[in-house]
């Protein structure tokens, strides 16, 4: 028996086997990198060692610290995950050596699907569809296009050694054969070290549809049915479902049927995916088989009913399956998103930073959330910027699929960019509530799945004025609470003034639309905003991050979150991010005239950034004033010299106190 399991992974998929082993009474040992130390699959674990620096060929791909961190922990049996070592046959032998049970295939199954021209001739030869081509040794030009032209154009060019649409090249007409072929080969040598072509028939719209496939080593082999991963980026996968759309009880039984003959024809062991890809009139063929368990397997344990890791674990001791074939049910739909920190408007660009503010909607029998991630930590640059998995049930397709579009507008992600509103436009898109799925959807309905960048709408320009502003009046009352004149006029924020309408101008930096000045008037029980479409009467509470506003005639309830000068307001499901001129960095403007800076309210030195003579450039930051709870920089307003700091870190200072002596370069 497994009684204690190392993870060689990070992440989310780690967190997701610890939380099946530790559900078996498994002790978990986590590995980590020097960028993880603090990461959450280290803290779940029930014992962490570190396997050295970021980069994972350092640290993840490194077999001999994974198997001294084994050796170390007394661990008997490591789970892979997906990615990293987990398609690795000569780490599956090193762990053998190591009399540690790899939970996976055995290697030999794990290298007779590691090529795509050989798992396919291996297909053929047990009687799987694969996709109509060639893929023999000879690689004379001359095959190729007598293949081209026995099966007809278009087609695809691939390089056997492929992944990652690498080496991929579609091929109008025989014309074009030619250097479609050169290319890939020279992409293939250079990616992959290994020039291996094979050429296929290209079907057009078709459908991504996999096979989840279970062996264990007494002769039993299932199907827990199909994924359909159809929708697409860059050959990516970004939402996957189970069951698929319109699929036929028939055909169901003719892919798992093919599906359970590949891995038997590969003498397979434990959680493996055949991935089939699918003609518009039914037809199916094999394109690769994974050996591992997939980043999607959620749907499946969705549908079916079942800890897929679990299964793992059993079939690595040696036990049976679990279920036979006639036991095996479908219950339901589900879908899964991948939460991505990326930017769709730019060309899906990977982003890194800090998750400030991480909300997901809650967990339960409709919805779980599989995630590696907490706030307050990063993404950085060294692995994938997947952030979590989103995954809904329902007990059928449109009623998941609003459970994802719910599900999609309850996560609230702030720190970073991130994919989300793009999954929302293509869970509520009416092509794909019909179910119209095929590897081509994105690129068909980009144009209203990728707006185009718009200014922050007034009523976000509301919610963050009005968060501002209540978070400002919060701060002035618990300093006047500790002050020692708790009546002085200087601890409200009300707006008080002598002779003048009470109202406050905050100038904030759309990315879209620039500088934009809002005129918040102070009212006894709320503001009037004066915004770009005209004016608003707003009033609310600020709790724990959270606005409950009216909006004129509105009710409207957002996240509200304040980091420096950058405002966030999450509403509706939408991000809006504003940044805060800051309106005492250029107060100085005019007092600099008199070649003096002074304090533009009551409060406390906390950081001096220069030193007495130095010289400086117009806007550099001299000095740092806290005022009601909040850090203003004061800036040099013209580049000159700062002859004297006046005071020093920790003095307080009243309104009007000369900060600097500060001598403008051309007076
Ligand atoms: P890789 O290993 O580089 O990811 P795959 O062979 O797994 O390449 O194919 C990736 C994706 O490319 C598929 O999910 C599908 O969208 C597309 N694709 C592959 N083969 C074909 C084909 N014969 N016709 C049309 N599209 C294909």
């Amino acid at each position: 028996m497994i009684a204690k399991l190392l993870i060689a992974n990070r992440g989310e998929i780690a967190c997701r086997v610890i939380r099946t082993a530790r559900r078996l009474g498994i002790r978990t040992v986590a590995v980590y990198s020097d960028a993880d130390a603090r990461a959450r699959h280290v803290a779940m674990a029930d014992e962490a060692f570190r396997i050295g620096p970021a980069p994972a060929r350092d640290s993840y791909l490194k077999v001999d610290a994974i198997l001294e961190a084994a050796k170390k922990s007394g661990a008997d049996a490591i789970h892979p995950g997906y990615g990293f070592l987990s398609e690795n046959a000569e780490f599956a032998e090193a762990c053998a050596r190591a009399g540690v049970i790899f939970v996976g295939p055995p290697p030999s199954a794990i290298r007779a699907m590691g090529g795509k021209s050989a798992a396919k001739a291996l297909m053929e030869k047990a009687g799987v569809p694969v996709v109509p081509g060639y893929h023999g040794k000879d690689q004379g030009i001359a095959l190729f296009a007598e293949a081209a032209r026995k099966i007809g154009y278009p087609v695809l060019v691939k390089a056997s050694a492929g992944g990652g649409g690498k080496g991929m090249r579609i091929v109008e007409t025989e014309m074009a054969l030619h250097d479609a072929i050169e290319s890939a080969r020279r992409e293939a040598k250079s990616s992959f070290g290994d020039d291996t072509l094979l050429i296929e028939k290209y079907l057009t719209q078709p459908r991504h549809i996999e096979i989840q496939v279970f062996a264990d080593s007494h002769d039993n082999a299932v199907y827990l049915f199909e994924r359909d991963c159809s929708v697409q980026r860059r050959h990516q996968k970004v939402i996957e479902e189970a069951p698929a759309p319109g699929m036929t009880v028939a055909r169901r039984k003719a892919m798992g049927e093919a599906a359970v003959k590949a891995a038997r024809a590969v003498g397979y062991r434990g959680a493996g995916t055949v991935e089939f890809i699918a003609a518009p009139d039914g037809a199916f063929y094999f394109m690769e088989m994974n050996t591992r368990l997939q980043v999607e397997h959620p749907v499946t344990e969705m549908i079916t009913g079942q800890d897929l890791v679990e299964w793992q674990l059993i079939v690595a001791n040696g036990g049976a399956l679990p279920k036979k074939q006639n036991e095996l049910r479908i219950d339901g739909h589900a879908f899964e998103v991948r939460l991505y920190a990326e930017d769709p408007i730019r060309d899906f660009l990977p982003a890194t930073g800090t998750l400030h503010h991480l909300l997901f909607p809650e967990e339960g029998s409709h919805v779980r959330v599989d995630t590696g991630i907490r706030a307050g930590d990063a993404v950085s640059i060294h692995y994938d910027p997947m952030i979590a998995k989103l995954i809904v049930w329902d007990s059928d397709r449109e009623a998941a699929r609003r459970r994802l579009v719910a599900a999609l507008a309850e996560t609230e992600i702030a720190g970073l960019v991130t994919n989300r509103a793009f999954l929302a436009a293509l869970a509520a898109h009416p092509a794909f509530a019909a179910g119209e799925v095929d590897t081509g959807f994105i690129a068909r309905h980009r144009a209203a799945l990728i707006p185009a960048a718009v200014r922050v709408p007034d009523e976000g320009l509301a919610l963050a004025v009005l968060g501002f502003m209540l978070q400002r009046q919060a701060e002035a009352a618990a300093a006047g609470q500790r002050a020692s004149d708790p009546y002085s006029p200087w601890h409200q924020a009300s707006g008080w003034r002598l002779n003048d309408d009470a109202h406050h101008v905050l100038r904030l930096r759309d990315p879209v639309a620039g500088e934009i000045a809002v005129t918040a008037h102070f009212r006894p029980d709320g503001f009037l905003i004066d915004l770009p479409g005209g004016s608003l009467t707003v009033r609310g509470t600020l709790r724990h991050g959270v606005i409950e506003a009216d909006l004129g005639e509105g009710k409207a309830r957002a996240a509200f979150l304040r980091r420096g000068d950058e405002l966030t307001v999450i509403a509706d499901g939408r991000n809006h991010t504003l940044g805060l001129v800051n309106p005492l960095a250029e107060a100085g403007d005019s007092a600099a005239d008199a070649g003096r800076l002074t304090a533009p309210m009551p409060g406390k030195i906390v950081a001096l950034r220069v030193i007495n003579g130095a010289s400086v450039k117009r806007g550099a930051p001299l000095l740092v004033l806290e005022a009601m709870k909040m850090e203003h920089t004061i800036a040099a307003p013209a580049d000159g010299i700062v002859e004297r700091l006046r005071y020093k870190v920790g003095d307080q200072v009243d309104e009007g106190a000369e900060l600097v002596v500060f001598k403008p370069a051309k007076i």
